[in-house]
C-alpha cells in the first residue's frame, strides 16, 4: 500500500471513524438513563391524573358544603328545610346521611335517605359514637377550620357500603355525612375519569382488598395496572390506570429498540460513505500515480529509438561506415527504431481518440485468417531473428467477422508484442485461429513471466503496469491492452485470459461470427 493511501485511511480514521465510535459508545451507554427518565416522565404523568381525579372528588364533595351551609344559613323551617333537602339529596344522588352538631353534641341534626324518603331527627347514635372515636382527628379539623381551612376526612370505621365523611363548618360546628361509596364512583366520579382517560389510558375503579371493579372505561385486567392510588374520600377503593395498547415498558423497549437499530443504519451509512469516499479517493490518488509513470515510461520509451536513430544516422552522416554491408545494417537499424517510433506515437494517437470520444470503426467482413496471416508475414523474420520462435495457425475454415481489419490486426499486434516483452530469454509466441460456437477466436499464447491471479483484471485499465520483476524492467506505456479491450467492445466481442505465473499466458479474443 502506497504511502497517500495509508495518509488516507489514516484520515478517514480521525475525522470519521473516532468521532462516530465515540458517539456511538456515548449514546448506547447513555440509552438506558433515558429510557429511565422517560419511564420516570411516564409515571408522574399517571400520577398526577390520579391526582386530578381526586382533587375533582374533593370539589364535589365541597359544592356539596357550600350547598349545605346555604340551606342552613336561611332558617327554612323544617318543612322548608326538608324539601330543600329532599332536593339536595336527589341531586347528589350518592348521599344517604348528614348529621350536624356542636361540637359538644347538645345541639345535634340529622337527615336520613331512605327507600321511604328523608326521615329527619335529632340524633343519630351510630354517627355519634364514631365521632367520639375520632374525637381527636376532630380537634385537628377544628384547628384547621381556625386557620381558615376546611378539611375533609373519610372515616375508617364506616359501616361496608357507606362512607363516612367529617368536616367542621365553623368553629362550633362540625358535619358527617354518609355516602354511598359505590354510587359515588358511578355516578359523580365518571365523567371526570372517561375525561382524563380519553383514548390513551384504561382506568378502573376496584376495592382495594378484593379486587373488584366497580368502573372501568374499558375491559381492564387489574395485573397490567401501571399505577394506582387510594381514592382520598373513599378510601376503601383504589384507582388505577394503565397506558392503552402497550405498557410503558413495551414502549421503552421498543424506543431504545428504534434507536439501537437507527444508530446501526447510521454507522453503516457512514461506514459505506467512509469506503467509497476511501475508494474514490485511493482510485485519484493512484491514477495520479499511473499518470507520472505513464510519463516517465513515454519518455524513456522515446528516448531509446531517437537516441539509436541519431547515433546510427550520424555515423552515416561522417562517412563512418566503412563496408556497403554496414551501411545496410545502420539504415536497418534506422528504419526499425523508427517503425518502434511511430507505434508509440500511433498507440498514444490512437488512446488520445477514444479518451475523446473521437476513435471511429469501419466495419466490413473480413476473414481473420487472412488479418493474421498478414502479421505473420511482416513479424515473422523479424520476431525469429531475434530469437523467438513464432507459431502460427490458422482456422482450417473461413472465419468472418463483421470488423474493422486495421483495429483488429493492431489488437493482435498488442498481444503479440506483450507475449515477446513479457517473455524470459527463451521466447515462445503462438497463434492460433480458431472457429468455436458461433465466435471467431484469435488465441495469442506465451510462455513468459505470466500474470498473477490478483492483476489479471487491472492490466485492461489504462495506464496500469504490473510493477514488480520483469515488467519493472520493460518498457511499455500501460495503454496496449486499454486498446484492445476498447476494439474488442467495439466489435461486441469479449476477451479471455488464462495465465499462470512462471509458466505463460494465453489471451483469446472472441468475436461474433457471420455467414461465410
Ligand atoms: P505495457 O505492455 O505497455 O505495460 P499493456 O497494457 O500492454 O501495457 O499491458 C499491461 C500490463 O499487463 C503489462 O505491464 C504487464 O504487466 C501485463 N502483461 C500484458 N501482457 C502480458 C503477457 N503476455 N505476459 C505477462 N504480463 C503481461
Amino acid at each position: 500500500m502506497g504511502k497517500p493511501i495509508k495518509k488516507i485511511i489514516v484520515i478517514l480514521l480521525v475525522i470519521l471513524f473516532l468521532p462516530l465510535a465515540f458517539f456511538t459508545f456515548r449514546e448506547v451507554s447513555s440509552l438506558d438513563e433515558n429510557e429511565k427518565m422517560i419511564g420516570e416522565i411516564y409515571k408522574n404523568q399517571l400520577e398526577s391524573i390520579l391526582f386530578s381525579v381526586n382533587q375533582y372528588s374533593e370539589d364535589i364533595v365541597r359544592s356539596w358544603i357550600t350547598r349545605l351551609e346555604t340551606i342552613f344559613e336561611n332558617n327554612p323551617g323544617e318543612r322548608g328545610l326538608k324539601t330543600k333537602l329532599e332536593q339536595f339529596f336527589t341531586e347528589t344522588q350518592s348521599l344517604r346521611e348528614i348529621f350536624i352538631s356542636d361540637s359538644t353534641l347538645t345541639k345535634k341534626f340529622y337527615a336520613e335517605k331512605s327507600g321511604t324518603g328523608l326521615q329527619l331527627s335529632g340524633s343519630n347514635n351510630f354517627i355519634e359514637k364514631i365521632s367520639a372515636a375520632n374525637s381527636s382527628l376532630l380537634k385537628k379539623l377544628y384547628r384547621y377550620v381556625k386557620s381558615g381551612f376546611v378539611k375533609i376526612e373519610p372515616l375508617k370505621s364506616s359501616p361496608d357500603g357507606l362512607q363516612f365523611l367529617m368536616f367542621v363548618f365553623d368553629e362550633n360546628k362540625f358535619c358527617v355525612l354518609g355516602i354511598d361509596a359505590k354510587i359515588f364512583v358511578q355516578k359523580n366520579l365518571t365523567s371526570k375519569i372517561q375525561s382524563v382517560a380519553r383514548d390513551q389510558f384504561s382506568v378502573a375503579v376496584y376495592r382495594s382488598n378484593s379486587e373488584t371493579k366497580i368502573y372501568q372505561t374499558d375491559e381492564v385486567d387489574l395485573k397490567n395496572i401501571q399505577q394506582s392510588k387510594n381514592l382520598w374520600l373513599v378510601p376503601y377503593y383504589n384507582l388505577g390506570i394503565l397506558l392503552k395498547g402497550k405498557t410503558i415498558d413495551q414502549l421503552v423497549k421498543e424506543r431504545s429498540l428504534t434507536n439501537i437499530v437507527l444508530l446501526a443504519a447510521f454507522t453503516v451509512l457512514m461506514v459505506f460513505t467512509a469506503m467509497y469516499a476511501f475508494g474514490n479517493i485511493k482510485k485519484e490518488v493512484e491514477l495520479a500515480q499511473i499518470k507520472n509513470d505513464f510519463v516517465s515510461n513515454v519518455s524513456h520509451e522515446l528516448r531509446t529509438p531517437l537516441a539509436l536513430i541519431s547515433m546510427f544516422a550520424e555515423t552515416l552522416e561522417m562517412g563512418r561506415a566503412t563496408s556497403e554491408e554496414k551501411k545496410r545494417e545502420y539504415y536497418g537499424i534506422i528504419n526499425h527504431e523508427a517503425n518502434r517510433l511511430s507505434k508509440i506515437v500511433n498507440r498514444i494517437l490512437s488512446f488520445s481518440q477514444i479518451e475523446a470520444g473521437k476513435k471511429t470503426y469501419s466495419f466490413s467482413k473480413i476473414d481473420l485468417n487472412n488479418v493474421a496471416a498478414k502479421i505473420f508475414e511482416t513479424y515473422n523474420y523479424h520476431l525469429t531473428n531475434k530469437g523467438c520462435n513464432f507459431h502460427f495457425e490458422p482456422s482450417k475454415e473461413a472465419v468472418n467477422i463483421n470488423g474493422d481489419g486495421e483495429a483488429v490486426s493492431e489488437a493482435i499486434i498488442n498481444l503479440i508484442d506483450n507475449a515477446v516483452k513479457y517473455s524470459g530469454d527463451k521466447k515462445f509466441v503462438s497463434v492460433k485461429i480458431k472457429n468455436e460456437n458461433g465466435f471467431a477466436v484469435v488465441e495469442v499464447e506465451d510462455n513468459g513471466i505470466g500474470i498473477p491471479p490478483d492483476e489479471q483484471r487491472k492490466i485492461f485499465d489504462k495506464f496500469y503496469r504490473a510493477s514488480k520483476g520483469l515488467v519493472h524492467n520493460t518498457k511499455g506505456t500501460g495503454l496496449g491492452l486499454a486498446l484492445v479491450k476498447h476494439i474488442i467492445d467495439a466489435h461486441k466481442g469479449k476477451i479471455e485470459l488464462t495465465s499462470e505465473v512462471g509458466k505463460g499466458s494465453k489471451f483469446r479474443l472472441l468475436f461474433p461470427l457471420i455467414d461465410s
